[in-house]
């Protein structure tokens, strides 16, 4: 399977707007792979987007990028699913205002999220309702998994009560990529699809020492209930005996730069960098 991750960066893109630290100052001059743009995904044997932050579009455009056939989401947090309008963007024709039929996306989605895809508005009602009465996107809702193609997809989740996101498992031939990039605590290694994966893509967790203002994540922090830390993850991927490792959702505020990170990375552990693409 081939995947290019379209953007390594977390909630916030890196440089942060406005923000003068040295990592985001350095992003500014340098700009890619120092510069990182929003949590997204590409899976090129089946064209398949994987979430769509705001800057979906320069980053599928920088790509190059010709065809999205399926789009999947993670789950619905904001950084996750402000670009969802590129499904317009791409399949609109301005003839009719209604979508190319040979453009149409092909939206795959767990039952769990399709049913709480109404809750992403704007002033016309429920946005994807919109899209899909224009023919931008076609809803398929699916139970445990589903096959695309000669790629199945699992999609394993995280339950969170309210904020409920999906691990989604990538099998094609012998080959398996676990994706698991935002809200993955409580991570589901008891699940038989996980194990062993060729490649899990996954997010760091805490960094305890060199954040910003010198910050220390006291015992109690909100945070560590939603995130593991860096070591907690790495034990996480050796008990799911994760052949190689490719960190992304870099946040800004972990304060390090890309060359910060090439200096942990080993055969098995990579962090990610916009526009990088894995084989596997
Ligand atoms: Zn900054
Ligand atoms: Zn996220």
């Amino acid at each position: 399977m081939k995947l290019t991750i379209l953007g390594s960066g977390g909630c916030m893109t890196i440089p942060k707007p406005l923000c003068r630290c040295r990592t985001c100052r350095e992003a500014r001059k340098k700009g890619v792979p120092y510069a990182r743009t929003g949590s997204s995904a590409f899976v090129h044997d089946i064209n398949l987007l994987i979430d769509t932050p705001a800057e979906t579009a320069s980053q599928l455009n920088r790509s190059g990028i010709r065809r999205v056939d399926y789009l999947i989401l993670t789950h619905l947090d904001p950084d996750h699913v402000e670009g969802l309008r590129i499904v317009e963007q791409i399949t609109l024709d301005f003839r009719t205002w209604r979508a190319y039929p040979e453009k149409q996306i092909c939206l795959l989605l767990p039952e769990v999220l399709s049913k709480r895809l109404g809750r992403i508005q704007s002033q016309y009602g429920p946005l994807v309702e919109a899209y899909e009465k224009r023919g931008f996107i076609r809803l398929e809702p699916f139970r445990d998994g589903v096959r695309v193609g000669p790629v199945t997809i699992d999609a394993i989740p995280v339950d969170r009560g309210e904020q409920i996101a999906f691990v989604y498992v990538f099998e094609k031939g012998e080959r398996r990529i676990v994706y698991a990039p935002c809200d993955v605590k409580p991570f589901p290694e008891h699940r038989t699809e996980v194990q062993r994966p060729d490649l899990l893509v996954i997010q760091p967790g805490i960094f305890e020492t060199g954040l910003r203002h010198r910050f220390r994540y006291p015992e109690d922090h909100i945070s560590r209930t939603t995130l593991y830390t860096f070591e907690q993850t790495l034990e996480l991927a050796a008990r799911i005996q994760a052949k190689k490792i490719l960190f992304v959702h870099l946040e800004e505020y972990w304060h390090r730069s890309y060359d910060d990170y090439c200096a942990l990375e080993s055969d098995r552990v990579r962090f990610a960098y916009d526009g990088m693409q894995v084989e596997v």
